[in-house]
């Protein structure tokens, strides 16, 4: 938790000049409430969609990326790429003509560049030749004047992510500040530090939109760190440093998360189907492992191979001046159809199919109608209130992926996912500003309206459900889904809140579900705890799902002597 004395520590790392800066401040910025007429800016008056400056704070944005980081908006600093908040770090931290930085060997560019913009000193410790890190190898390189380590998870060019007690270690030894550049984290399958920030007030963490979520040509970089940092940070940057346009698309883009996370998907396939035809060229020495959207490949000749590549129109990184990179060149996955033709191109004679593909990514947005073999659906769901996005898949399980932007529900969501046994993605960003109530019901709704598509004709399944104990508490879930609705709950709670979500909005979240999946679900509960009872009733209703979906059958009769359901 932070104390006083982390906000003096962090003060004391600043430049002194920046210690006290007073920021350029808008009339906005002093007028909280909403205004009818605005002659505040030198704006001109004729709508032009643009003619008005950006919010400088970039709200909204940041409520949706809240919610998708699970970090609260005040630790989001948002840049003009990560450029911009790499820029500020060392315009904070680093005195020019008195102070070093310390970044691995080899890493992204820019870290040098704008070390030397700022008149920054740059010393680099070597990563091992297989690009592991060595916490004390690096430490021993730091200087008295050393203000910032920038380490780079997973790493650029190499792509692999760095270890974590290693990166622990330097944020337990290190007196100043700690970059761990996340660009590419949604491609690796490793937690994010940010769950560490309130454990190191001194850490900062990149990630960008760039990547992953696909908007490069937006220029949107994220540093996620203490509030201390992130206010500064603001008080810094230019006021408007993201266009309106920018910031619009961006919302957009981000209210549709499913389609980000079927292409990343798609991408770390193709990167594996990649990496195993390219190892098996006799002009590839090594193909290094990597938990980006990239690989650094090793060649023989790699002239020869970035020539031919360049010839057939394929443009990829020579990287091989880079530390421990001699021969290497850095490709990017591409497309499954520009990935063949690179294999094509360097001679793959018979090349593995493709795995996902876009095909089936769309296929799958919007509703689509389940399948008896293969049930799964996807709603997307917007009202002025919420946007949602729900996808279920029956006959799947991997850890649930959800974020409401309320803590509490979010855990119990994902005990439907585990519990069930089913593949399931919440994604919610709702008015929580207001209260739980919204976000709660719809995504009850529009969860219902999914698991009902995804079942489709129904055919083969158990129909009905049942219960289970929590420690000192006992929940009991009956649910038949044969279609009719009829909805009974006998659930009390000691206190009007469990976490962030009201306990009135459990039964409304049932109620909700129960009409929009058309069944019978009967829920009584009771015991000394809240929180044990609504995670039994969670739980309990997971479980009962769990039979009532489960295929018994032949996967062609209805459950039902009437032959329908
Ligand atoms: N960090 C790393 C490690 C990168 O490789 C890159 C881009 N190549 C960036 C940051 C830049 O991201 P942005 O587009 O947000 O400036």
């Amino acid at each position: 938790m932070k104390t006083r004395n982390t906000e003096e520590e962090l003060k004391a790392l600043l430049r002194e000049n920046i210690r006290n800066i007073v920021p350029y401040s808008t009339a906005r910025d002093d007028c909280q409430v909403r205004m009818d007429i605005y002659l505040d800016a030198n704006e001109n008056p004729f709508d032009s969609g643009v003619n008005r400056y950006p919010s400088p704070h970039q709200t909204e944005l940041k409520k949706m990326l809240s919610v998708l980081k699970k970090v609260p908006s005040e630790n989001i600093f948002l840049g003009n790429g990560s450029d911009e908040p790499i820029d500020l770090l060392f315009r904070l931290f680093c005195p020019p003509g008195r102070s070093s930085m310390l970044q691995i060997s080899p890493t992204y560019g820019m870290y040098s560049v704008a070390a030397a913009i700022n008149d920054v000193r740059v010393i680099s410790s070597p990563l091992g030749e297989d690009f592991t890190l060595d916490a004390d190898a690096l430490l021993s390189k730091v200087e008295a004047d050393t203000k910032i380590i920038f380490l780079c998870s997973p790493n650029n060019p190499s792509g692999n992510l760095l270890d974590r007690g290693q990166i622990l270690k330097i944020l337990d030894s290190f007196g100043g500040i700690v970059v761990v550049d996340e660009a590419y984290i949604d491609f690796a399958q490793a937690e994010s530090f940010i769950s560490e920030l309130p454990r190191y007030p001194r850490l900062v963490i990149l990630q960008t939109l760039s990547k992953a979520w696909g908007m490069a040509g937006l220029r949107i970089g994220l540093a996620i760190a203490d509030k201390f940092i992130t206010d500064v940070m603001s008080r810094v940057k230019y006021p408007y440093n993201i266009s309106v346009i920018n910031q619009l698309k961006a919302q957009e883009v981000l209210s549709e998360p499913l389609q980000a996370a079927d292409r990343i998907g798609v991408i770390v396939s193709e990167r594996e189907r990649l990496a195993k035809a390219l190892s098996g060229l006799p002009q590839v020495l090594k193909v290094y492992p990597s938990d980006a959207n990239f690989l650094l490949v090793r060649f023989r000749d790699k002239d020869e191979a970035f020539d031919v590549l360049m010839s057939k129109g394929i443009i990829v990184r020579d990287r091989s001046s880079a530390c421990h990179c001699e021969g290497c060149l850095r490709i990017t996955v591409g497309t499954p159809e520009e990935n063949d033709s690179v294999l094509e191109v360097l001679g793959v004679q018979d090349i593995p199919a493709g795995g996902d593909s876009e095909d089936r990514v769309e296929t799958e947005s919007g509703t689509s109608a389940g399948h008896p073999l293969h049930r799964m659906a996807s709603v997307f769901r917007k009202t002025g209130e919420t946007a949602i996005s729900v996808r279920v898949d029956l006959d799947g399980f991997r850890k649930p992926r959800i974020s409401t932007g309320l803590n509490f529900f979010n855990h119990m969501l994902e005990q439907i996912g585990c519990h069930c046994g089913i593949a399931l993605d919440v994604i919610c960003f709702g008015d929580t500003a207001t209260d739980d109530h919204h976000t709660v019901e719809d995504t009850a709704i529009a969860l219902g309206d999914c698991l009902y598509s995804a079942l489709g004709s129904k055919a083969g399944i158990g129909r009905y459900g049942f219960s289970l104990p929590m420690d000192e508490a006992e929940a009991s879930v009956l649910l038949d889904l044969g279609g009719r609705i009829d909805f009974l709950w006998d659930v009390k709670f000691a206190g009007d809140r469990v976490g962030d979500v009201s306990t009135q909005m459990f039964s409304h979240f049932f109620k909700s579900l129960s009409e929009h999946l058309k069944c019978n679900l009967h829920i009584k509960a009771a015991g000394e705890n809240d929180h044990h009872i609504i995670e039994g009733v969670f739980k309990a209703f997971a479980r009962a799902l769990k039979q009532a979906v489960k295929l018994e059958s032949d996967g062609l009769s209805v459950p039902s002597s009437k032959g329908v359901l």
